[in-house]
């Protein structure tokens, strides 16, 4: 009987691993061709100065509206985009997107501030980043500063020559690097100081529990003085409720980003919101004219 069982089991895995397999290999096929039908979209959402209340940067989210599931989250496509070679073209749309978008804004009068764009790994594995964005700044004549790239924290202790030498090439550049999810890696801290970073972003899960949790405030204010002791700035991720920006505010964090202010939005959305003017610090702005 317990043979039975476990043969049952057996077949069990198999066909929850083929189907896994499948939509695995459809959802693929899908993004193969998600860019050339136009199904990627960038959405931004803005990074507010705690002390002044001005928007000092804004982040560019990917999206993709697939024509019969809808949209696909990042957290479920990101990584088959890694795993199967892809984000290499989807990461240079990205690039190219961003700098369209800086551009735009910036000959308009709309924005200066920089477009923070993510980056994984893998692009940073394969040849060429450097650049590809060098490429995509200077045909839009573009300064360095219009850029600004997020990376995990893993990514910076990488053995990865490729990695390293990517790194220190974009850095030579003067494009400045954010830290992306800080605290939530097995992280060796010694790479901050050896590499000229610009900013920490203090993952959400600690923000999540501020100011309840005694144990998130701590790791809050801990990580903020890090940054501030080594020269960076400190930008808090998903900061939802007010309680939660005057903790922040209390710790003498340097930014904030969250739904609090804005879910990530289109461009144009964006734009209108900055368009009402007013104070994004404090004042909820969440919502308004933002779609997300
Ligand atoms: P991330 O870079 O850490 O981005 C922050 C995520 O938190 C985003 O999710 C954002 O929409 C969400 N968020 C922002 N404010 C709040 C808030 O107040 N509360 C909560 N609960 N969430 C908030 P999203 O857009 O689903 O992106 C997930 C991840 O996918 C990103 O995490 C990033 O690692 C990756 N990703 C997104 N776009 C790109 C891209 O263009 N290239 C690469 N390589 N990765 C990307
Ligand atoms: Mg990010
Ligand atoms: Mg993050
Ligand atoms: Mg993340």
């Amino acid at each position: 009987r317990a043979k039975d069982e476990g043969g049952n089991r057996y077949r069990f895995f198999t066909e929850e691993m083929n189907r896994e397999v499948r939509q695995r290999v459809e959802l693929e096929a899908m993004l193969r061709n998600a860019e050339q039908r136009n199904e990627l979209e960038l959405w931004y959402q803005p990074q507010v100065a705690l002390s002044t209340g001005q928007v000092v940067g804004v982040e560019a989210l990917l999206r993709w509206h697939h024509p019969d599931r809808g949209w696909i989250s990042p957290g479920e496509f990101i990584p088959v985009a890694e795993e199967s070679g892809l984000i290499g073209a989807i990461g240079e749309w990205v690039i190219g997107r961003a700098c369209d978008q800086a551009a735009e804004w910036r000959g308009r009068g709309v924005l200066q501030v920089p477009v923070a764009i993510n980056l994984s790994a893998a692009q940073l594995r394969g040849t060429g980043l450097p650049a590809v964005i060098q490429r995509a700044l200077g045909r839009r004549s573009l300064p360095a500063e219009a850029l600004q790239l997020e990376m995990t924290e893993s990514l910076f202790f990488e053995d990865d020559v490729n990695v390293r030498t990517a790194i220190a090439e974009l850095q030579s550049r003067g494009l400045q690097l954010a830290v992306d999810d800080f605290g939530t890696g097995y992280s060796n801290l010694g790479y901050l100081k050896r590499l000229p970073l610009a900013k920490i972003k203090i993952d959400q899960s600690f923000i999540h529990g501020v100011p309840e949790e005694p144990e998130d405030c701590v790791i809050t204010r801990a990580i903020i003085h890090m940054a501030q002791g080594l020269g960076l700035r400190a930008i808090a991720e998903g900061v939802e409720r007010p309680e939660q920006l005057e903790l922040l505010r209390q710790l003498g964090c340097d930014e904030v980003q969250g739904y609090l202010f804005s879910p990530p939005a289109p461009a144009a959305a964006l734009e209108a919101r900055l368009a009402e003017g007013g104070d994004w610090g404090g004042m909820p702005a969440a919502g308004r004219g933002a779609a997300g």
